[in-house]
């Protein structure tokens, strides 16, 4: 390892204690080899020249050549503004300037050519228009060293304001490539760079920070993105190999009795190809004597539940009991229910363990736990309680995972000596790149097609406009005997600014929608809890035809009979959010409809959601667009999983294919040398073991 990449920041000639301070807290670069991989987040091209003619205000920055005249300094009200013209032969465009304004009216001269470089915006009453360019005169342009392809660093506030701007850190990227000399190590093993074609990481440093051209850039881009994820992928997938190594698990070698009672006698409907396929991994899985700790993903309604029940007869024919945790009385409650009806006459003792059972009637469950009675429980919290002891419990399964902290399931793990097989399951789809780098330790298991006959669900879009259209809709809905949700958003985590919102949602409801003639359902966070299941029940029986909601409904409502759900200010709604609210209707044998109203002029990313859920019903196509849209640092069941995803260069929204191939080579060289002990992998163990210890390192700091 070279020792020059471990130095202090400050000891790189030209930083100094002042900005040494500044690049430690604004951007947590400490040692030379931060500065080296603080990558920049784009580059511009200084290569080309456009004519005035060929710009509009969709291109990016761009480079032009002309005159410049008519300087003319405009006071405003508030702000004075500086303009003038840029000419070549093909036409004008203005520039502006809000800021320095004294300064630019030192340097421009006008009559003279000049090398302008900026965005183009247009501008009302005024055309295209380019704020705060780039400016040097043509003489002092011709000078300098071709730039061609320009990187463009981030920077805060703080730092620009003592110089350090995009262009001061290129600079000292320059120092540093000159200090390092030829100090920059590959990380790579040589039979790896030749097998995928890629660039050593000393040149791919260089054309990162000073590309000569496109390609170039290209190709450092890829062999540094590749090394990025590849490393995470080994990391986490050897860990994985340890695990298995280290915990025995259970073997289940029977499908015995009951798995087979229940598939050919018991079971109302054919598997779908998908769920037969996530139960054979997962049978295959129980049986190799090693622990599973498996992510079960499928979309709403992909039958989750019937994939849980077939795991949990394979414990039962070996012997052992089962558990299933849910993270609401409600869904308890569903899940008992149908369990206990799919296993009807098969003589299985199934419980139900919520908080709301009392104490006298929780003490024969226990003990029917702990002398084997019981065979399969079902519950919420409630299972984590000490008095919970299991004979013998083989298989422990979670639903909606995401609603359950680290430290919660750790406790299911404790509850026997050998800790049972778990299964985790979630119907919040993690888009599948993330879910490999977040969960690379789990294995993954996916449910990804819908039980067939199931129509999908028409999702339009409508703005205050056409509300006399989608009220007449709803009348034929509610005519033809369907029923109705209608939600509105949490616009703070603020319960009271959400009861406004719904108040008023309700006054226009109840105007549209009079009574005797419709009944409303209400029901928001605020509420008591016996005041939201009494409107819950008025709704689920049929006697209100409309729900008026927050998204307290998001989770655990089954009403068949609803088949619309219109989204209220649907743009203030997260995609997944709006995709788990659709989830609510088409759970019937009618068509269901979904209606997002907006207000009628929508920005962009808006516009973007509200396409994707018209266009599609599938939930990893949204959570991937979610993902794009968003970054992965929003997207629920990241923040849980207790691992920083800081990724340098690579994004795991847009780099999804270089991540699934280095998944796989990292598979292919953990396969045939698991421990990294081979002369060619001796790189690949150095690299592995110094970024373990950066993390621990940095478990220890944060
Ligand atoms: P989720 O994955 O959202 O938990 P559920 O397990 O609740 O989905 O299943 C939704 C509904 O689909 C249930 O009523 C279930 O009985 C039904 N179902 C499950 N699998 C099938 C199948 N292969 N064919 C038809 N219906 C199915
Ligand atoms: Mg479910």
């Amino acid at each position: 390892m070279s020792k020059l990449l471990d130095s202090e920041i400050k000891y790189l000639k030209t930083v100094g204690p002042k900005r040494a301070e500044l690049l430690n807290e604004e951007l947590d670069i400490y040692t030379w080899e931060d500065l080296m991989t603080y990558f920049p987040y784009r580059h511009t091209d200084r290569s080309k020249f456009y004519k005035i003619n060929e710009i509009s205000a969709n291109m990016p920055m761009v480079q032009l050549v002309g005159k410049i005249s008519h300087l003319q300094e405009i006071p405003g009200k508030r702000f004075r503004r500086l303009t003038a013209k840029l000419q070549d032969n093909t036409g004008q465009i203005e520039l502006v300037w809000f800021r320095g304004i004294n300064i630019i009216k030192d340097i421009i001269k006008p009559g003279q050519n000049y090398v302008v470089f900026g965005k183009a915006n247009l501008v009302k009453n005024s055309g295209l228009s380019i704020p705060h360019p780039e400016i040097e005169s043509v003489e002092k342009w011709k000078n300098k060293p071709a730039t061609g392809l320009m990187p463009h660093y981030n920077t805060s506030e703080a730092m620009k304001k003592n110089g350090l701007h995009s262009r001061a850190i290129q600079k000292l990227q320059e120092v540093l490539i000159q200090s390092l000399e030829n100090n920059i190590p590959e990380t790579l093993p040589d039979w790896m760079l030749k097998k995928y074609h890629l660039i050593k990481r000393a040149d791919a440093i260089r054309a990162i920070h000073f590309p000569k051209h496109v390609d170039e850039l290209s190709k450092a881009e890829y062999r540094l993105k590749f090394e990025e994820l590849f490393y995470i992928q080994l990391g986490m997938l050897k860990a994985k190999i340890r695990r298995k190594a280290a915990t025995p698990g259970y073997v289940f070698p029977e499908i015995g009795e009951y798995f087979n009672h229940f598939y050919h006698n018991q079971l109302p409907f054919e598997l779908t190809e998908a769920q037969k396929r996530v139960i054979r991994e997962i049978r295959h899985d129980m049986a190799t004597g090693r622990h599973m700790n498996r992510l079960l993903q499928g979309d709403v309604g992909s039958g989750k539940t019937l994939v849980a029940l077939f795991c949990m007869l394979i414990a039962i024919d070996n012997g052992f009991q089962a558990s299933l945790m849910v993270p609401t009385e409600v869904l308890a409650q569903q899940h008992f229910q149908s369990i206990k009806k799919f296993l009807d006459g098969m003589n299985l003792r199934v419980e139900l363990l919520t908080g709301s059972i009392k104490r006298k009637d929780r003490v024969p469950i226990h003990e029917g736990l702990r002398n084997g009675d019981v065979n399969i429980l079902i519950g919420t919290h409630a299972l984590l309680e000490d008095e919970v002891q299991f004979q013998k419990i083989g298989i422990a399964i979670i639903d909606e995972q995401h609603r359950f902290g680290v430290a919660q399931r750790a406790k299911l793990w404790k509850k026997s000596d050998t800790p049972p097989h778990i299964l985790v399951m979630t119907a919040t789809p993690i888009p599948r790149t993330l879910a490999m780098t977040v969960y690379g330790d789990l294995d993954v298991s996916v449910i990804d097609e819908l039980p067939p006959g199931r129509k999908p669900i028409i999702t339009s879009h409508a703005t205050d406009a056409q509300r006399l259209r989608v009220f007449k809709f709803m009348k034929e809905q509610i005519a033809a005997g369907r029923q109705i949700y209608v939600v509105y958003p949490l616009i703070y985590e603020s319960e009271s600014m959400d009861y406004k919102h719904l108040e008023d949602g309700v006054e226009s409801m109840l105007r549209a929608f009079p009574r005797p003639e419709y009944q409303l359902a209400v029901v928001h966070g605020k509420m008591k809890p016996t005041d939201k299941d009494y409107e819950m029940q008025f709704f689920k029986e049929g006697k209100a035809q409309i729900m008026v909601a927050t998204t307290v409904i998001e989770v655990g409502v089954d009403v068949p009979n609803a088949s619309v759900m219109i989204i209220e200010s649907a743009e203030r709604f997260g995609l997944s959010q709006m995709h788990q609210l659709r989830g609510r209707v088409g759970r019937g044998a009618e068509q269901s409809y979904c209606i997002l109203m907006t207000k009628p002029s929508l920005g962009e990313s808006t516009k973007q959601r509200i396409d994707i859920m018209c266009r599609t019903n599938d939930g990893f196509e949204i959570a991937e667009a979610d993902m794009k849209l968003r970054g992965p640092g929003d997207i629920e069941g990241t923040q849980q999983s207790g691992l920083p995803i800081n990724l340098k260069i690579a994004s795991l929204g847009k780099d999804q294919q270089i991540l699934q191939f280095v998944r796989n080579v990292a598979n292919l060289i953990l396969d045939r040398d698991p421990n990294l002990e081979a002369e060619a992998n001796t790189v690949l163990k150095y690299t592995l073991q110094a970024q373990n210890k950066n993390k621990l390192l940095w478990r220890k700091i944060s």
